[in-house]
């Protein structure tokens, strides 16, 4: 719990957080603090550290010693024997928690992992954690991307100190260098001759003083990418300058899945790209492949319909995808259409618009290499095992890669198939389009488009379905007695409608779909993991946690949710995840966006 500390921004673990002192905003983080500083011998306006050492461990349980007026942080330490922080919390108030002995969580990357992790878990989310004298330009971010909050130059000094120049993907000795690669302040008023030619306390303050606005650089750009919402890709970026962080990563994806998926947003407006084998791992791959299993049902049709992705999202935009609806319009009611694609496995037609399916960028090389290949083998296998026998029939109109894939899918499984692609001819090629079309008309003679309504309606029961578990979308769009619904708009922009009142909306710059008070009432009994109960009042702007009694623990940050109390109900937009909302004494967990008293 925090009195002066409030996270603004959250992406996956990382966060953008405001420290206020005496009413002020004094800093944000991701934060670096200076070395002179915490030695106390800083201006006015630099912080100032008092160890938990000089405090008896009881008094820090004292409310009095938290309320004190201060100009001065108390920071606790997380020490790696300390189990019973939960207990201790409810009277704590605490901005900060220092990491003890960080230094050895630099001997192997596991120990990195799960010490951050440990200590994160151990502690409330809205307090800033402080992992001190290990920061460096290189494993910055990865600092950052873990939860850490605050770091500092120490180690910048230091090595400066010993004649050690820093660079963002690690360090040099001085002599080892034949020019100064870089243009901060030091390195552009000096040649690395005259650098060599100071006196030895003069040169090590000057090299300790560009790795200290080396390592402030760093800051400022993870800051601006966690603002962005595209850490991720950064991090993947930066890891990879060593080893030892490229193991960080590594593990982190094989073992942290259930620490991320507790704090990675369910969309963004903002696009993924996935340039690397790690990005395979993203917890946005992983919940987009787990929802299209465990939340999506597919419209009844006869034939299965595998195409390939496009470049273009979503993939209905493209100039491929255009030529396939053409293709099969005439009997598209037939046809229930399923888009294979990395990294993220298969992607329905309905669910095209959400996020990440509209939002991903790949290197596109036509080659795709086995890791790959098995994880979007395993989507299609996994999709196939569970939907098959609601369909007739399935027609592949793929080829290279894609076909590859989807002959030793079928193959494992001994589905029969019909793939509409010779070997080495183009999805989009004229002779290839007219065999689909010829090859369905042949099977299914009499035509069948799909009406306007039915295809609307159909993306967006699967999105309510997507956000909110199955169920939800049929009771959303489902015709009951005389009731006249309707849906306007161009693709994406739909508006469902009952009665001339507005009940969702999709909103395509963040791949959600939107309820209106009216449509979160139809389907109440389906929003039980995304409802969040507030106490008794009427919010006026956003719902802040210490509002918040109990919330879904399903909700995530920019998830669509209800809330209701005994003064009020309404729609919004989550800004933290549920739990965070429980347990934050500060900062906005709904951004309301319409409320009725009751
Ligand atoms: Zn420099």
């Amino acid at each position: 719990m925090s009195k002066f500390y409030e996270v603004r921004k959250r992406d996956g673990a990382a966060r953008i957080g405001k420290l206020s002192r005496d009413g002020v905003n004094y800093a944000r983080t991701p934060l670096m603090l200076r070395v002179e500083s915490l030695s106390g011998k800083g201006s006015e306006e630099e912080i100032k550290v008092i160890s938990a050492e000089d405090t008896k461990f009881e008094d820090l349980f004292s409310e009095e010693t938290w309320s004190t007026p201060r100009g001065t942080l108390l920071l606790p330490e997380v020490h790696p024997l300390f189990t019973k922080m939960e207990e201790a919390i409810p009277s704590l108030f605490v901005d900060f928690f220092a990491l003890s002995f960080a230094s050895n969580m630099l001997n192997s990357p596991g120990d990195f992992v799960r010490r951050i992790i440990d200590a994160r878990n151990s502690i409330p989310p809205d307090v800033a954690l402080w992992v001190p004298a290990i920061a460096t330009a290189e494993n910055a971010a990865l600092l950052f991307y873990l939860g850490v909050d605050v770091i500092d130059d120490t180690n910048a000094v230091i090595k400066g100190y010993r004649g050690i120049y820093q660079v963002e993907e690690g360090e040099v000795r001085l002599n080892d260098l034949d020019d100064l690669p870089c243009n901060c302040s030091v390195c552009s008023s000096s040649s690395i001759d005259e650098l060599r030619g100071e006196n030895n306390k003069d040169r090590a303050l000057l090299i300790a003083r560009h790795n200290m606005l080396l390592l402030d650089k760093e800051v400022k750009k993870a800051k601006e990418r966690i603002r962005a919402g595209n850490f991720r890709e950064y991090v993947e970026m930066k890891v990879r300058t060593s080893t030892f962080s490229t193991a960080v990563l590594r593990i982190l994806n094989l073992d942290a899945d259930a620490y991320f998926e507790l704090r990675t947003p369910v969309a963004r407006n903002q696009c993924m790209e996935a340039n690397t084998m790690e990005s395979l791992k993203r917890i946005e791959v992983k919940r987009f492949a787990n929802r299209v299993l465990e939340r999506y049902e597919p419209p009844a049709r006869k034939i299965l319909l595998i195409l390939p992705c496009s470049a273009r999202k979503p993939y209905s935009t493209s100039p491929s995808h255009a030529k396939f609806i053409e293709a099969i319009a005439d009997y598209r009611g037939y046809i229930h259409e399923l888009i294979l694609t990395s990294p993220l496995g298969v992607v329905p037609r309905e669910l095209e618009v959400v996020y990440p399916a509209a939002f991903y960028d790949i290197p596109v090389t036509g080659y795709w290499d086995a890791e790959e290949r098995e994880w979007v083998s395993s989507c299609l296998r996994a999709y196939l095992e569970r939907n098959l026998r609601k369909y007739e029939l399935i027609v592949a109109h793929l080829s290279g890669a894609y076909k590859e894939i989807c002959s030793s899918v079928v193959g494992d499984l001994c589905i029969e198939l019909i793939f509409t692609c010779e070997n080495n001819e183009k999805a989009t090629s004229k002779e290839a389009l007219n065999r689909l079309k010829e090859r369905i008309a042949e099977l299914y003679g009499e035509r069948k488009r799909q009406s306007g309504f039915e295809m609307k309606a159909s993306m967006i029961k699967a999105m309510a379905d997507y956000q909110f578990g199955i169920g939800a979308g049929s009771e959303l769009v489902a015709r009951k007695e005389d009731e006249r619904i309707k849906i306007t708009g161009k693709f994406p922009y739909y508006k469902l409608s009952l009665d001339g009142g507005v009940l969702a909306r999709i909103v395509p710059s963040y791949g959600l779909l939107a309820l209106t008070m009216k449509g979160a009432r139809r389907i109440v009994d389906y929003l039980s993991s995304y409802k969040v109960e507030i106490g008794d009042f009427v919010p006026e702007g956003s719902i802040l946690a210490p509002g918040v009694v109990n919330a879904g623990e399903q909700i995530r940050v920019n998830d669509e949710v209800v809330f209701a109390g005994a003064k009020a109900f309404g729609v919004g937009r989550a800004k933290m995840s549920g739990w965070e909302m429980v347990v934050s004494r500060k900062g906005v967990a709904v951004q309301v966006r319409e409320v009725k008293g009751i």
